[in-house]
């Protein structure tokens, strides 16, 4: 599965592992003794296997695109195991599929582009930081347009719809991204570096720099990813702009429907006609940047990340090189020991009468 989303021949993926002990799962890792060549520092940090998980039922979202002004409805659907992120352009002919993957990045200034052949869409990171830090593996994200919508700025909308479709666990295991050495990009004046991490943990901070405008300033935040953490702390944190840069694009043309209500804009004095939902709204912005551009690998992560003042762009190139430098194990059939407690009872209970 990562394979074809990472537009790669398997051959070429680093490394592979599976970790656990059922027959089941020992049978498959002898047909893939030959592929084996596990780092130590990743035996050690392999966190266990969890079922792959979808939507239990699907759900929309409604909204205008800020570049376009135009209005779009986002429809989440279930997918089966194995069939990652994907958005499909449901208003174009033969409604093309757009696999969420670091190939199909293209270099568009403010915002993460997707793009395979002619068809694109846009604005896509504040629904995949939502997709990723709420475990989904598995979607189908039906779009009408190609700017997904603006809404507040923030992914609220986004995690608000995902915990009312519910999760539905599936028969595959999640394939894993785990970064096995200290991985480094930039300069001083704008950095990412990601490191290995205890079993299983997906760590991301953000050091934001704004000390020419001293209304936002310096500014950390960090947190341990998981869905909780994710919609108390990071979803609905705004995105925002200084002054200047609103003014720039208005004479682009662009936010029509967007008011200063809409979208958080600081002058010398702070928010404009608006106020702060946390009072370091912005760092927790980017990291949720971070998260959503991060989600490009596929696959759930298992590191460490830290971010200087990165953009966009550096985010997903450091995905583009963990692709090459961290360990993946890749999706097998759910051993017993990873299903519903249910499930196990009920196959014991089948056993026993007969
Ligand atoms: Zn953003």
């Amino acid at each position: 599965m990562l394979d074809k989303r990472l537009n790669r021949p398997p051959t070429a993926l680093a490394r592979r592992t599976v970790n656990g002990d059922s027959p089941l799962v020992s049978r498959w890792i002898l047909s893939w003794i030959p592929l084996l060549k596990l780092s130590p520092m990743t035996a050690a940090r392999t966190p266990e296997l969890t079922p792959q998980k979808t939507l239990a039922r699907p759900v929309s979202v409604r909204g205008w695109g800020y570049w376009s002004g135009l209005e779009v409805e986002v429809q989440f659907h279930p997918a089966a195991p194995g069939t990652g992120h994907v958005f499909v352009r449901t208003d174009l002919p033969a409604q093309p599929r757009i696999p969420v993957c670091v190939g199909n990045r293209i270099e568009v200034p403010l915002r993460t582009v997707l793009a395979q052949g002619t068809a694109s869409v846009e604005m896509v990171e504040h629904i995949l930081a939502a997709l990723s830090a709420a475990g989904i593996d598995n979607c189908e994200i039906r779009v009408n347009r190609a700017e997904m919508p603006g809404m507040d700025g923030s992914s609220l909308a986004f995690t608000q719809a995902l915990q009312e479709a519910g999760v539905e666990r599936q028969q595959l295991t999640r394939p894993m991204l785990i970064v096995n050495s200290s991985v480094r990009l930039g300069d001083d004046a704008s950095w990412l570096q990601a490191e290995p991490a205890n079993a299983g943990e997906y760590h991301v901070e953000y050091q934001l720099d704004y000390s020419e405008t001293p209304v936002i300033g310096r500014q950390t935040f960090g947190l341990t990813v998981n869905a909780d953490s994710f919609e108390r702390e990071l979803a609905s944190a705004r995105t925002f702009l200084l002054e200047r840069e609103a003014q720039w694009l208005r004479q682009q043309g662009l936010g029509r429907h967007v008011s200063l209500q809409d979208i958080l804009v600081f002058d010398d004095q702070g928010p404009m006609e608006n106020s702060l939902r946390f009072a370091d709204e912005c760092v927790r912005h980017k990291t949720l940047d971070l998260i959503g551009d991060l989600a490009l690998a596929g696959c759930q992560l298992v590191g460490r990340f830290t971010a200087h003042r990165t953009g966009h762009r550096m985010n997903a190139e450091m995905v583009r090189k963990l692709i090459h430098h961290a360990d993946l194990i890749e999706a097998v059939p759910v051993p017993v020991s990873a299903e519903e407690p249910e499930q196990a009872t009920e196959r014991e209970a089948i056993r026993k009468i007969a």
